[in-house]
C-alpha cells in the first residue's frame, strides 16, 4: 500500500523552479519570452511569483492591477509550467507607510522606523492585517481556481519583533490570559520578588531591553514566546481568506537556517506543510561538516510535520549577504541539491530565476545570469539537476520511517541562552545538537529532529542533549518513552528548569527524571576554554571539555569514570533499566569520540542500522539517507569529499536510478551522488 504525503496534491510530481520576479523586467521587451524558452531548457517546471509585488498589485490604496500576475501566471501555465502563489505582505508600497504609520516597526529603542528594507512590518497593526487580508482576499478570488496555482506561499521569511505601543498592549493580554488575570502568579512564575521588581499590574509589563529589564528570565522567555504567538496569530489573518476560499490549496511559509527567534516546531502548526531556505556556508571549511549542519535541518523541516517538505530557496550558485561570496564548486550544485531530496524535499528550488540588473540583490547567484543566456556552467547544472529530478520522479512524496531522534527545542534555547551562569560566553546549544546528529549522519542512519513534545513512540533511539528546561508534559513523555522500550541518552544540565524558568526543587533532573535515569546530579563544574578533562570508558580514555556534571547513583550502573578533577573516580556517564527501556545519562561534554562510543553501542543494543551496509562510519564526507512509498526503499548515497572517490556496498541488490542497471554497490567520485530502489 503506498504511504505517500504529497505537500501539492495537484501536482504530485518534484518541483524543479525559482523565485521568479517579472515585474522587474517589464520594460525590457522580449525577456519575458526569453524566460519561458529558457525555463523549458532548465527543466523547470514552476515558479514562484508575487513575494514582493504589492507596489505593483496595488500601486495606489484601493485602486489594483493584476495585469502583470495575469499575463504571467498564463504564460507559465501554457509553458507547462506551474506557479507557487506568494501573498506580498514580505513588503509594503511606499503609500501605505506614509499613511499610516502604525504599520511600521518600532524598535526595542522605542524608535519607530521609516519606510524601507522589509520583513519590518508590526504584527499586531489592525490596519496592516486588513490591508494584508484584503489582498489576499483578491488574490485567491482570482488564482484560487487557475489549475496552474497549486499552492501558496505566506510572506517572506517571517521574522522579528516590534515594540510598538499596539504590540505591548497585545504582550499584555498574552500576559493577562496566560497568568489568568492573576499578577500575583505571574510575579512568582518570574520571580520578581528580588531586586524589587514585583509587577503591581500587567499594565506596568514592558518588552525586555536594554532601556527596560533583561534581568528576569521569565519576562524573556515569555516575551519569545509572544513573538512566536504574534507571528502565528499574524498568520492566521493572512490565511483567513485563503483557507476561506480555496480550501482546496495547501499553504506553507519558508523558514530559515539556524533560525533564532520564532519557534519553528510552534508555528508549523498554522500551515500545512514546511519549506526552507537552505543557504549553507560551503566551502568555508570541512564540507563534510557543513553537509552535515544542513542536513540537521532538513531533518528537523521533514519531521516538523512528519511528512516531505519544499526547498524553497537555494542558490545555484553563490549567495549576496555573506562576509565572503564563493560559488559552489562543479558537481556541488546538483548534489546539495539533491541532499534536501535525500532528506525529505520534494522540490528543488532557487533563488532567484533571473538576477536583478540592480540594487542589493544583483550580485545574488541565479538561473539565468546577466548575459541572459543557457551557455553558462551554472544554467547547465540547473539542467543536470532537472534532468535527475525528472529520472526519479517516482521518489516524490514518499516518506522518511527514521528510528532514531534527537531532541532540538527553541524555549530550551532561549532559556539556556538566558540563563546567568555556566559559560556566559555561549551555551553552545546547537553546536551539542549538531554533534549528536552527527554520529547518524556518519553511519548513514535516518534521523528525525523532533520536539520535546513529539510522539516517540517510532524511535528506538531518542538523544536529548542538553534539555535544561523540562516541562510536565516533556518529563511525563520521556518517562513514558523509556517505560515503553525506548533508549534515551540524556546530558548534563538535564530537566534544571521548569517551563517558566524557575529551577527545579528536590534536586535535578527533575522529579521523575531522577528515577528514569538513576541518578542526581549534584553539581557542574565549567572548564574553561583551553581546560581539558577525561574520562575511561572500558580501557579507553576521552577527553572533555566544557562541562562535567558531578553525580550521585540512586540505582544507575557506571559505564565511564571520570580519571582528573576533584571528581575523579566517579561517574561521567551512566547507564539505567527503567520499565522496559534504558536511560544513558552523559554527565559531561567530549571532543566527540565520546559520543561516537556511546551511540554505536546503543545503536547496536537496539538493532538501529544504516540505510547501506555498514556498521562503523562511512568514509569521512560520506552519508546515506533513505525515503519509503510503503512498497519501494529509495537509498540516497552522497560524497562530499572534493577529493576521494569511495565505494560503498547497499544492502543488497538495487537498481541504480540514473543507469537502470542492477547493482550492490556504488562508486562516487568527489561531489556526486547515487540514488537507488529496492528490487
Ligand atoms: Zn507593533
Amino acid at each position: 500500500m503506498s504511504e505517500k504525503q504529497y505537500t501539492c496534491p495537484d501536482f504530485p510530481h518534484f518541483i524543479h523552479g525559482a523565485d521568479y520576479n517579472p515585474e522587474q523586467w517589464m520594460d525590457y521587451k522580449g525577456v519575458w519570452d526569453a524566460d519561458m524558452e529558457l525555463m523549458r531548457e532548465a527543466h523547470c517546471n514552476e515558479m514562484t511569483v508575487g513575494i514582493f509585488s504589492w507596489a505593483k498589485l496595488e500601486p495606489r490604496e484601493g485602486e489594483y492591477d493584476f495585469s502583470f500576475l495575469d499575463e504571467i501566471i498564463d504564460r507559465i501555465g501554457k509553458n507547462g509550467g506551474k506557479v507557487i502563489l506568494a501573498t506580498p505582505s514580505g513588503a509594503r508600497p511606499h503609500w501605505m507607510a506614509d499613511k499610516y504609520p502604525e504599520v511600521l516597526r518600532v524598535g526595542a529603542d522605542g524608535v519607530r522606523a521609516h519606510f524601507g528594507g522589509r520583513h519590518n512590518h508590526c504584527f499586531t497593526s489592525p490596519v496592516y492585517r486588513e490591508k494584508v487580508r484584503e489582498i489576499n482576499r483578491r488574490l485567491a478570488e482570482r488564482y484560487g481556481n487557475n489549475p496552474t496555482v497549486i499552492a501558496w506561499h505566506i510572506s517572506n521569511e517571517y521574522s522579528g519583533e516590534c515594540h510598538c505601543p499596539l504590540c505591548v498592549q497585545a504582550f499584555r493580554d498574552f500576559l493577562r490570559e496566560k497568568y489568568h488575570n492573576d499578577i500575583a502568579e505571574l510575579n512568582h512564575a518570574w520571580w520578581t520578588t528580588f531586586w524589587s521588581h514585583t509587577y503591581d499590574s500587567f499594565d506596568q509589563i514592558e518588552p525586555p531591553g536594554a532601556l527596560t529589564e533583561t534581568g528576569v528570565h521569565g519576562l524573556n522567555l515569555d516575551w519569545h514566546r509572544f513573538v512566536t504567538h504574534q507571528t502565528m496569530d499574524f498568520i492566521k489573518n493572512e490565511t483567513a481568506p485563503l483557507r476561506e476560499l480555496t480550501p482546496h490549496l495547501p499553504v506553507t511559509t519558508n523558514m530559515m537556517y539556524e533560525f533564532y527567534d520564532l519557534d519553528y516546531h510552534k508555528l508549523s502548526e498554522v500551515i500545512d506543510f514546511a519549506s526552507w531556505d537552505c543557504y549553507p556556508e560551503w566551502h568555508n571549511g570541512d564540507d563534510a561538516v557543513i553537509a552535515q549542519r544542513a542536513a540537521f535541518w532538513h531533518d528537523l523541516y521533514r519531521s516538523l510535520k512528519r511528512k516531505p517538505f519544499l526547498l524553497m530557496e537555494s542558490t545555484p550558485s553563490l549567495v549576496n549577504w555573506k562576509p565572503y561570496n564563493k560559488p559552489k564548486r562543479p558537481g556541488l550544485d546538483t548534489l546539495s541539491s539533491l541532499q534536501a531530496v535525500a532528506h525529505g524535499s520534494d522540490s528543488v528550488q532557487y533563488f532567484q530565476w533571473r538576477k536583478s540588473r540592480g540594487s542589493s540583490e544583483k550580485f545574488h547567484g541565479a538561473v539565468v545570469g546577466h548575459d541572459g543566456t543557457a551557455d553558462t556552467r551554472v544554467f547547465r547544472s540547473v539542467q543536470r539537476t532537472g534532468e535527475v529530478l525528472e529520472k526519479i520522479d517516482e521518489i516524490c512524496g514518499s516518506i522518511t520511517k527514521a528510528r532514531a531522534a534527537v531532541i532540538f527545542d527553541w524555549e530550551n534555547m532561549w532559556a539556556l541562552d538566558n540563563s546567568q551562569g555556566y559559560s556566559n560566553e555561549g551555551k553552545k546549544y546547537f553546536e551539542t545538537c549538531y554533534e549528536y546528529h552527527r554520529v547518524f549522519w556518519e553511519r548513514g542512519i535516518d534521523c528525525d529532529i523532533v520536539s520535546p513534545h513529539a510522539d516517540l513512540s517510532d524511535y528506538r533511539i531518542v538523544v536529548a542533549p542538553m534539555l535544561y528546561l523540562t516541562d510536565p508534559e516533556t518529563i511525563k513523555n520521556l518517562t513514558y518513552y523509556v517505560s515503553g522500550g525506548g533508549t534515551l541518552l540524556g546530558t548534563y544540565m538535564l530537566g534544571t528548569v521548569d517551563e517558566t524558568d524557575l529551577c527545579w526543587l528536590g534536586g535535578i533532573p527533575a522529579t521523575a527524571l531522577k528515577d528514569v535515569f538513576g541518578i542526581e546530579a549534584e553539581e557542574i563544574d565549567t572548564l574553561y576554554p583551553s581546560e581539558r578533562q577525561h574520562a575511561a570508558l572500558g580501557d579507553k580514555e576521552y577527553t572533555l571539555q566544557d562541562y562535567c556534571e558531578v553525580l550521585r547513583l540512586h540505582g544507575a550502573t557506571v559505564l565511564a569514570k571520570y580519571t582528573d578533577g576533584y571528581y575523579k573516580d566517579t561517574p561521567a556517564v551512566t547507564t539505567h533499566g527503567f520499565g522496559k527501556g534504558h536511560a544513558v545519562y552523559q554527565a559531561c561534554r567530549d571532543d566527540g569520540a565520546l559520543k561516537d562510543e556511546l551511540l554505536s553501542r546503543l545503536i547496536r543494543n537496539t538493532g538501529v542500522y544504516s540505510v547501506v551496509l555498514a556498521d562503523k562510519p562511512l568514509p569521512h564526507g560520506v552519508t546515506a539517507h533513505s525515503r519509503t512509498d510503503g512498497e519501494h526503499t529509495y537509498v540516497f548515497v552522497e560524497n562530499y569529499s572534493d577529493q576521494d572517490t569511495v565505494t560503498v556496498p547497499l544492502r543488497g541488490e538495487m537498481v541504480d536510478m540514473l543507469t537502470g542497471e542492477r547493482v550492490k554497490e556504488c562508486t562516487l567520485q568527489p561531489y556526486s551522488f547515487g540514488i537507488f530502489k529496492s528490487l
